[in-house]
C-alpha cells in the first residue's frame, strides 16, 4: 500500500500546481476580461460618437442648405431685381428684407449695392463692415455663391451667404443672408460629449461647450501619439476623437468621447473574469483537499480493517490451539475419570469383601445352625418312620425345607452382594432391599445380643437407585451400629423408612452405641478415616455408601438418635420427585 506521506506529497504538489494554475490562468482570465469589456465599451463609444456626429452633421448641413439656396432664388425674383433700378427704393427694400428674414427665420437679410454698402437690411444694427466680407462679395460678384462665416462686431458668429443681382450680365446688387448657430448649438447640448467645429485657421467656430468657442483647439486639446486629452472645466480627460469633413463649408465637424468608462470597463472585465478564476481554483483546490481527505480515510479504513482481520485470524488460531488442549484435557480428563470410577468399583468390592470378612464367622454360624438341625431333623425323621409316625415325619420334613428355604435365601444374598455392582440408576423398592442386608448382618447382631427392630411401612414410593449398591450401604451402616454398640451384650437397632413433603424418601439407621463425637462428626465420611483398631476396620465403608448414595442423587447425614447414639439418614429421591424435578 502507497504510504500516507507519499500520498500528501503528492496531493501538496496537486494543490500547488492548481494555486499557481489558478493564479496564471486568473491573471491572463483577468486580462483578457478586462481587454474584452474594454473592446466593447469601445465599440459602443464609436457607435456612440458616430452617431452624434452623424445627426449633428444632418443637422448643420440641413440648415446650412436651406439657406444656400435662398440668396440666388432672391437674386433672380423681379421685385428683388427691381429693388435694386434706379436709385433703389430703399423702403420697400428694407420691407422685403425683414419680409424674407422674417419668413426664413435668418439671423438678418440684407440687399447690398455692387459696392457693397448696404442698400437695406432687416437688421439696420446688424455690425458687419464691407471689409469684413469681402471674400462673400467678391465671390457672388463672380457669379458664383458667396459663402463666408463671419464675426460681427458685436461677437456673433454667423454663416453669410451672398449672390449677386443682375439685370443682364450687369451686377446691380446682392442678396446676403446670414444664418445664426445658436439653434445648432442648442441642439449640440443635448449631448454629452463635446461636439465643435473646426474652421480652416483651426479655430473653434461652434460648439456646444461655450467656453471652447472661438478659441483655437490646439489650447483645448492635446494630442501626444494616439492618445488625446482634452480640457473640460477644471478637468483633463481622455478622449477620442470622431470627425467628419463639411468640404461645402470648408470646416470639420468633430465629436469627442470621454474614455474613462473604457478604463472602469476594462477594471470591472479584469475584476469579474479574475474572481471568476479565483472562485473556480478555489473550488479546484478544495475539491483536492476533499479527495485527499478521502483517500486518506479510505487508506485508514483499510488499514483498521486490515488489522481487525490479523487480529481475527490470530485469535481464531489461539481458539484453535486452546480449543485443542482443552480436548486433549478432556480426554485426558475423561480417561482419568475412567480410571477413578474403576479404583471406585475395586473400592466398592473391597468395601464389600471387608464387610463380609466381618460377617463371615456369623454368616457361617447361621449357616451351620440349620445344618445340624436339617441333622437332627433327618435323623428324628428316619427313626419316626421306623415308628410309622408319618404325621411327624411329615411335620420334620416340613420343618427341613424352611430350613433348606433360609439357608437359600441367605446364600442368593450372598452371592448377589459380592456379585459386582451394575452402574445404571433405576426405580427401586427400597423394603426388600432393607430385608436382605438385614438377612447379612442379623446373624452378627443377633450373636452380639442386639435387636433389630425393622417396620417396613406399606406404601412408600420407589426411589432411584441400584439394588445390590444400596443394600451394601444399609450392611455397612448395620455393622457400623453393631460395631458402636459393641460386645456390652445387648443393644437396639431401629431401621426405619419414611417420606417427606417433597416427595425424598429417608432411610434411618437409629443405634443406641455411644453416637460419634462432635470432632469426629465432619470427619466420619472422609475415606480412611476409622476409630476402630487396626484390623477391624479400614475407614473407608462410609466414604462408598455416601458416594453411592451421592451417584443416585441422594445424600447421607449424620444425626443424634433418640435411641442414645447415632442416627444415619440416607436420603435417596423417590422416583415422582425426580420426575417433576425433571419436568
Ligand atoms: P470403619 O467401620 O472401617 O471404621 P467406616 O467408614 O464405616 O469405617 O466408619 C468410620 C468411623 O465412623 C468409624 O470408625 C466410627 O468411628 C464411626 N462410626 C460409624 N458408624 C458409627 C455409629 N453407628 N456409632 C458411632 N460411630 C460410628
Amino acid at each position: 500500500m502507497v504510504s500516507g506521506y507519499t500520498i500528501r506529497r503528492s496531493f501538496r504538489q496537486l494543490q500547488l500546481a492548481v494555486l499557481l494554475l489558478t493564479f496564471v490562468v486568473g491573471a491572463a482570465a483577468a486580462y483578457g476580461g478586462g481587454l474584452f469589456l474594454r473592446m466593447q465599451a469601445e465599440r459602443q463609444l464609436q457607435v456612440r460618437a458616430a452617431e452624434t456626429l452623424a445627426v449633428q452633421t444632418e443637422a448643420l448641413t440641413g440648415i446650412l442648405d436651406k439657406y444656400r439656396l435662398l440668396p440666388p432664388l432672391l437674386a433672380h425674383e423681379d421685385s428683388v431685381i427691381a429693388l435694386f433700378e434706379g436709385s433703389g427704393d430703399a423702403a420697400e427694400a428694407k420691407r422685403k428684407a425683414i419680409e424674407v428674414s422674417g419668413m426664413s427665420g435668418a439671423e438678418d437679410v440684407a440687399f447690398l449695392r455692387p459696392d457693397g454698402s448696404v442698400l437695406a437690411s432687416a437688421d439696420y444694427d446688424f455690425p458687419i463692415s464691407h471689409e469684413q466680407q469681402r471674400a462673400l462679395l467678391d465671390a457672388s460678384a463672380q457669379g458664383r455663391l458667396g459663402r463666408q462665416a463671419l464675426i460681427t462686431g458685436d461677437g456673433r458668429r454667423v454663416y453669410a451667404f451672398a449672390f449677386g443681382v443682375r439685370r443682364g450680365s450687369r451686377l446691380i446688387g446682392h442678396v446676403a443672408v446670414y444664418v445664426n448657430f445658436d439653434a445648432v448649438e442648442a441642439t449640440w447640448s443635448l449631448s454629452p460629449d463635446p461636439v465643435y467645429v473646426i474652421d480652416r485657421t483651426g479655430t473653434v467656430f461652434l460648439s456646444n461647450r461655450p467656453e471652447w468657442r472661438l478659441q483655437p483647439f490646439s489650447s483645448l486639446a492635446s494630442v501626444n501619439g494616439e492618445a488625446l486629452r482634452y480640457r473640460v472645466g477644471d478637468s483633463v480627460l481622455p478622449g477620442s476623437d470622431l470627425s467628419r469633413d463639411l468640404t461645402l463649408l470648408d470646416w470639420q465637424l468633430h465629436v469627442l468621447t470621454d474614455r474613462r468608462p473604457l478604463f472602469s470597463a476594462s477594471l470591472v472585465g479584469g475584476v469579474i473574469a479574475g474572481l471568476v478564476v479565483l472562485l473556480i481554483g478555489a473550488g479546484l483546490f478544495a475539491l483536492v483537499q476533499w479527495r485527499e481527505a478521502q483517500i486518506l480515510r479510505m487508506r485508514r479504513d483499510r488499514s483498521a480493517a486490515l488489522r481487525l482481520e490479523r487480529l481475527v485470524r490470530e485469535r481464531t488460531r489461539a481458539l484453535r490451539e486452546t480449543n485443542l488442549s482443552l480436548s486433549q484435557e478432556i480426554d485426558e480428563r475423561r480417561q482419568a475419570e475412567e480410571r477413578l470410577r474403576k479404583a471406585q468399583a475395586e473400592l466398592v468390592q473391597a468395601g464389600k469383601l471387608a464387610a463380609l470378612g466381618q460377617m463371615s464367622a456369623a454368616l457361617s454360624h447361621e449357616f451351620n445352625q440349620p445344618l445340624a438341625a436339617i441333622r437332627t431333623y433327618s435323623d428324628n425323621s428316619v427313626r419316626l418312620l421306623e415308628k410309622d409316625r408319618i404325621d411327624s415325619v411329615r411335620d420334620n420334613l416340613g420343618r427341613i425345607t424352611g430350613l433348606v428355604d433360609r439357608m437359600a435365601g441367605l446364600s442368593r444374598s450372598l452371592l448377589s452382594f459380592s456379585r459386582k455392582p451394575g452402574t445404571s440408576v433405576k426405580p427401586v423398592t427400597l423394603a426388600p432391599i432393607v430385608d436382605e442386608a438385614l438377612m447379612l448382618t442379623k446373624p452378627r447382631a443377633n450373636k452380639a445380643g442386639i435387636v433389630i427392630e425393622w417396620n417396613p411401612p406399606d406404601d412408600l414410593p420407589q426411589v432411584l437407585g441400584g439394588r445390590i449398591r444400596l443394600s451394601q450401604v444399609f450392611v455397612n451402616l448395620i455393622n457400623n451400629a453393631v460395631d458402636a454398640i459393641g460386645d456390652r451384650g445387648h443393644g437396639r437397632i431401629v431401621v426405619s423408612l419414611s417420606c417427606d413433603d417433597e416427595g425424598n424418601v429417608a432411610a434411618c439407621v437409629d443405634d443406641d452405641g455411644p453416637g460419634v463425637s462432635d470432632e469426629n462428626a465432619d470427619s466420619v465420611f472422609e475415606p480412611f478415616f476409622t476409630t476402630k483398631s487396626v484390623g477391624s476396620g479400614i475407614g473407608i465403608g462410609l466414604s462408598i455408601a455416601s458416594g453411592i448414595v451421592r451417584d443416585f442423587g441422594g445424600r447421607i447425614s449424620l444425626e443424634k438418635s433418640a435411641l442414645g447414639g447415632a442416627r444415619f439418614v440416607v436420603w435417596l429421591q423417590s422416583v415422582d420427585s425426580q420426575r417433576e424435578a425433571a419436568e
